[in-house]
């Protein structure tokens, strides 16, 4: 099993660092090619707009057909966003694998970034969660679970195989959302086999 890391911008290297703290094999993915060198991919947080750029339509059509055949991802922050089916205050979304609607930015300015702990559903009660200018979930789609929430805001929620959060799960040592994220990979890939 090896897991992608959506590397055109961002913080790359962190979720590297968890995932190989777990012990699992990594890509960084910076050529569409490359999406079918792996078997998940974590979009991580960065500047939504930068990496849509970067990428160009090419990446994110390749993304969305990936999203139709229930391919895992997981996308933090800037990632979540990429993965919205919508955007609020913005025509059309990105990549869409997820039935929710997004606000950028709506915890504050950089200078507002914070720590916290929260409960994440059938992960942990005491999650430490980093908040950077970070997108909350404005509207969750039917099929889609809410898992976690700050301040009367949805801040972690999934769809099937997609995965997403508000927070940077990758800035803490805490390894339990990525190897929640891991199971339902591995999972997938199981039903894959039968
Ligand atoms: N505000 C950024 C965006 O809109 C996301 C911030 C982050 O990923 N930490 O893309």
């Amino acid at each position: 099993m090896r897991i992608g890391v959506l590397g055109l911008q961002g913080a790359v290297r962190e979720h590297l660092r968890s995932l190989s703290r777990i012990g699992v094999d990594t890509l960084v993915v910076k050529r569409v090619e490359e999406l079918s060198e792996i078997s998940a991919l974590i979009l991580p947080g960065g500047e939504s707009t930068a990496i849509s750029l970067i990428g160009g339509e090419a990446f994110l059509e390749r993304l969305r057909n990936l999203a139709k055949s229930g391919f895992p991802f997981f996308g933090t922050c800037a990632g979540m966003i990429l993965l919205a089916r919508g955007v609020d205050e913005q025509e059309g979304s990105y990549v869409g694998a997820i039935d929710i609607t997004v606000a950028r930015n709506a915890s504050g300015r950089q200078v507002h970034s914070f720590e916290t702990v929260i409960a994440a559903e059938g992960i942990g009660d005491d999650i430490p969660a980093v908040f950077i200018r970070a997108p909350y979930i404005t509207r969750l789609g039917q099929g889609v679970s809410a898992l976690a929430q700050y301040d009367g805001h949805v801040v972690m929620a999934r769809q099937g195989n997609v995965l997403v959060s508000s927070f940077h799960p990758e800035l803490t040592d805490d390894l339990r959302i990525h190897e929640y994220f891991l199971n339902i990979v591995e999972k997938r890939n199981q039903e894959d086999l039968k």
